[in-house]
């Protein structure tokens, strides 16, 4: 069930905004209302920017801006269980995931407490060409500008976080436009900065029609960046639509695992059941393709189904819970339909492929064709295949057969084994003997291909933030 139903403005140059019209956001889970925010518009973007101008126009010393992102971590350490209670009624994620993200948000504000504290430029070694001979050279890291962020449904909190908290470090002002499904976890966030003692106009949260506000961040020349964080598509066409901007991308992936014969299978058995179901597949890094070595294919199995059966399908408010709902039921449907296109091309459905009440059963696919969508595509649902595979070789070219390149995994004792995946697979981070859903905040966080074109996690975010202005000093 859904808590209390809540109510909030817009925030906008400190202001909490009343627009008259407002925008509903249900429970994926039951469909109950959760709360309503207002609306905003293309007015109200523009509104936005011009109080992020103003507020930049009386910048805020590096002291300042780490004092407020640490006063910032505590009130969400302090707050973190109300905060995990919206994020799961707003996006229907079960209260451990969501405990877990309220826990990584606070972890995010710290790191960017630390990162503001440290920003600086380098000296030039000037002598070391005869041009340079009797000049001292410096760099100065400057704040680029408005900064339009836009994020996504499935981290409500900690991505919105992920592009606030580095943007304040770096001494830029924002405008976020958080996912419509999900804007309640963003308001609360600008609650509590204002708490904090941001001044108003640093950060503004517009909630409203994407294609209105997100043509604001993209025509308006004083947003100098944007951050976006969410599907391909919409991503790689904003980017196109800017090209005088820096527009930094965090797409999506098709999370892919190689299991090795010599690994412990009991430890990849655990933590690849939960890492493919968590949060229903909804993460970037949810794991998707899991490709085992044949002579150890059997034994993962008898390992890995079980584990994937005792998974708690459920009311996301229920602290036993691991799988809820899907984002919508048309995603639930989209995934089902994935699911028949590999059944009608000779795949077996091992465990799930069918609904419990509402809600889509965690789902293992066996021999799944290259090319069927589960197994090059994002499910981006509670589903992943299983193949198996003979050489090193073979299982690198099938993790890499996709065109994502986000995250990937390898679970092997075999060290030169996995520093050949880990240089081989074309991935944006490797992880070795663990699951490639793993992150921690201050990780360099991003991908290659069409899995985006930044890295994350606030020491690599307020380098993109921030433009490096360089001082040649004649002595
Ligand atoms: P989405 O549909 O692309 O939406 C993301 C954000 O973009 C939302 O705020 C959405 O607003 C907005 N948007 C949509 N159309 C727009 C437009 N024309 N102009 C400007 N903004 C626009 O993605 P999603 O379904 O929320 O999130 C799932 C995707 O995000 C998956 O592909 C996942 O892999 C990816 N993701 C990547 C990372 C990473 O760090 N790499 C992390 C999490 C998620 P509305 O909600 O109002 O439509």
């Amino acid at each position: 069930m859904a808590t209390t139903a809540a109510e909030r403005k817009l925030f906008i140059g400190g202001e909490w905004i009343q627009t008259g019209d407002w925008l509903e956001v249900r429970s994926p889970y039951d469909g109950s209302l959760v709360g309503r925010v207002a609306k905003g518009g293309a007015a109200e973007a523009r509104r936005a920017v011009d109080a992020a101008e103003r507020a930049m126009a009386e910048p805020l010393p590096a002291h300042e801006r780490a004092a407020i992102l640490d006063r910032t971590a505590r009130y969400v350490e302090e707050r973190s269980e109300e905060i995990a209670r919206t994020i799961s009624a707003e996006a229907g994620k079960p209260m451990k995931a969501a405990r877990i993200e309220a826990a990584r948000a606070q972890s995010t504000f710290t790191m960017a407490a630390v990162e503001a504290r440290k920003l600086a430029g380098d000296i030039v070694p000037m002598d070391a060409s005869p041009a340079g001979a009797g000049k001292v050279a410096l760099t100065l890291r400057l704040p680029i500008g408005v900064v339009g962020a836009i994020s996504p449904f499935n981290f409500p909190f900690n991505l919105v976080a992920h592009k606030v908290a580095p943007a304040l470090a770096a001494g830029c002002a924002v405008v976020l436009k958080p996912a419509s499904q999900t804007p309640l976890s963003a308001l609360l966030l600008a609650e509590l900065e204002e708490e904090a003692g941001l001044p108003g106009g640093w950060i503004n949260v517009v909630c409203g029609p994407a294609g209105e506000i997100g043509d604001v961040l993209v025509e308006d020349e004083r947003v100098a960046l944007i951050t976006f964080t969410g599907s391909a598509g919409v991503g790689w066409r904003l980017r196109e639509r800017a090209p005088r901007k820096r527009v930094n991308l965090e797409l999506g992936n098709a999370t892919p695992v190689i299991v090795a014969a010599d690994a412990d299978l009991d430890d990849v058995a655990a933590r690849l059941a939960a890492n493919a179901f968590s949060f229903a597949g909804q993460s970037c890094i949810s794991v998707q393709r899991i490709y085992v070595e044949r002579p150890a294919y059997d034994a993962f199995l008898e390992r890995f189904l079980p584990r994937v059966d005792a998974l708690v399908v459920g009311d996301p408010a229920d602290d036993a819970t691991d799988v809820g709902p899907l984002i919508s039921t048309t995603e639930r449907d989209r995934v089902l339909e994935w699911v028949e296109e590999a059944r009608s091309r000779g795949a077996r459905i091992l465990a799930g492929g069918e609904l419990d009440g509402d809600l889509l059963r965690p789902t293992v696919v066996a021999d799944a064709p290259v090319d069927v969508k589960v197994a090059c595509e994002e499910v981006f649902g509670p589903l992943c295949t299983v193949t198996a595979y003979d050489t090193l070789d073979e299982a690198i070219a099938l993790a890499n057969g996709t065109r994502y390149g986000l995250q990937a995994g390898v679970f092997t004792s075999d060290i030169k084994a996995a520093l050949r995946a880990a240089r081989e697979l074309d991935f944006g981070g490797v992880t070795v003997n663990e699951a490639p859903t793993f992150r921690a905040d201050q990780m360099p966080y991003g991908g290659v291909k069409d899995s985006g074109n930044t890295r994350e996690g606030p020491a690599y975010a307020i380098r993109e933030m921030t433009e490096e202005r360089l001082v040649v000093l004649q002595l």
